[in-house]
């Protein structure tokens, strides 16, 4: 049996309903910023209870337009998780600034309890991530930033639609970011991003940043970028988007049964679950003893398995110029060398859920793994 990671074939196999859509704006000529962007942004923004949402080109652009409506420049300090993709480091750097990391927990989140460590006088903001679709401690992140005045930027590019006490990641800090690149929980036939806020300030600051700083045709009040979410783009956010609570239950659903059935396993542990929190699963991590041949065991026998991600961050060569020496962060560390991402999207059957399983349990049950690898 084949238990695929990539679904994206899949998922647009019949499109024909966006065909008719594209045609129509066709028919308008209206492809920048026009309806389809609009219709988009309210969608999402009545969905997440958010008054302002903002379509950009892509997830990392709008982490750099969020931020530099905050006020991040040059000779900044802007703090973020120690093992997140590396669009929400570059972003940072793009306006000049400096990185500061910090280590994750196992919720695969910036860890609250080593924030305040590395604040100084030019931090000026923080960007917690909502890795994986789970969320960052964003009640015990906010506290911490408030007494110290800083904005929080939520880096949710893996997390639209994931909440914690009913409030949606993105919902929480100035203003939060998701990405619709196609590997992404809202995927569209391409890149494409989304800010959104409840500041009014940000919010039109925003549509002038992505929008060369015009306030109309003929005014430039600021120097923007050109970052608008392409309309052909936002006709298929907006499809897709129509069935986000399908794709969470399927998800959850499809996460509970790895959970439920993976959790007794000696050499696998699953992350701790919290109820208060809706997970979206973008990916579903464990922890297993002996990763690497696991790894090689599940893709050997059809299972599709990926590691996200086998190289923290922060030892990535291109990073080193930040100073940070390895063993610095163990967390991200110990994640690096024990995590596993099964698949878990939307159209995997019962049949290919349970080989997956069947697939796991016989690699330990074997003995094949060195039982001597740390799991913790
Ligand atoms: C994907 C991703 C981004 C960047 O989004 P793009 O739309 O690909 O630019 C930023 N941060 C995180 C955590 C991501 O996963």
């Amino acid at each position: 049996m084949k238990v695929p990671y990539a679904y994206l074939a899949h998922q647009f196999a019949d499109s024909e309903r966006i065909f008719q859509r594209v045609r129509e704006l066709t028919e308008t000529g209206d492809y920048t910023l026009g309806r389809p962007v609009q219709e988009f942004e309210s969608m999402l923004a009545v969905r997440l209870g958010i008054v302002h949402a903002i379509g950009v080109g892509s997830g990392t652009d709008g982490l750099k337009l969020a931020l530099k409506a905050a006020g991040v420049g040059p000779g900044d300090e802007v703090v973020t998780a120690a093992n997140t993709f590396i669009a929400t480091i570059g972003a940072i750097n793009d306006l000049g600034a400096r990185p500061v990391l910090v280590d994750c927990d196992d919720s695969f989140c910036l860890d609250p309890d080593k924030l305040e460590d590395v604040l100084t006088s030019r931090t000026k903001a923080i960007v917690p991530v909502h890795l994986t679709g789970n969320m960052a401690d964003m009640p015990r992140i906010m506290a911490i930033a408030g007494a110290h005045g800083l904005p929080v930027i939520e880096d949710a590019c893996q997390a639209l639609m994931s909440s914690l006490d009913g409030r949606f990641a993105g919902c929480w800090g100035l203003a939060g970011v998701f990405s619709l690149h196609p590997l992404k929980f809202i995927n569209i036939w391409g890149d494409g991003g989304v800010i959104v806020t409840n500041d009014g300030r940000i919010g039109s600051d925003l549509r002038l940043l992505r929008n060369h700083g015009l306030a109309d045709r003929d005014t430039v009040v600021t120097l923007g970028y050109n970052s608008r979410l392409d309309s052909l783009q936002a006709v298929v956010a907006a499809h897709v988007f129509q069935t986000a609570d399908e794709i969470v239950r399927q998800r959850n659903q499809n996460a509970k049964f790895y959970d439920t059935e993976l959790s007794g396993l000696d050499g696998i542990r699953v992350p701790p679950r919290r109820s208060h929190v809706t997970h979206t699963f973008v990916t579903y991590q464990l922890f297993a003893r002996d990763r690497q041949r696991l790894l090689e065991h599940c893709l050997a026998n059809g299972v599709d398995c990926k590691v996200h991600y086998p190289v923290p961050v922060y030892l990535q060569p291109a990073l080193r110029c930040l100073g940070y020496e390895a063993g610095r962060f163990p967390v991200a560390d110990r994640h690096a060398r024990t995590v596993i991402t099964l698949p878990v999207h939307e159209y995997l059957t019962e049949e290919q859920l349970a080989y997956t399983v069947e697939v796991i349990r016989r690699f330990y049950a074997q003995g094949a793994h060195d039982a001597s690898c740390p799991l913790h």
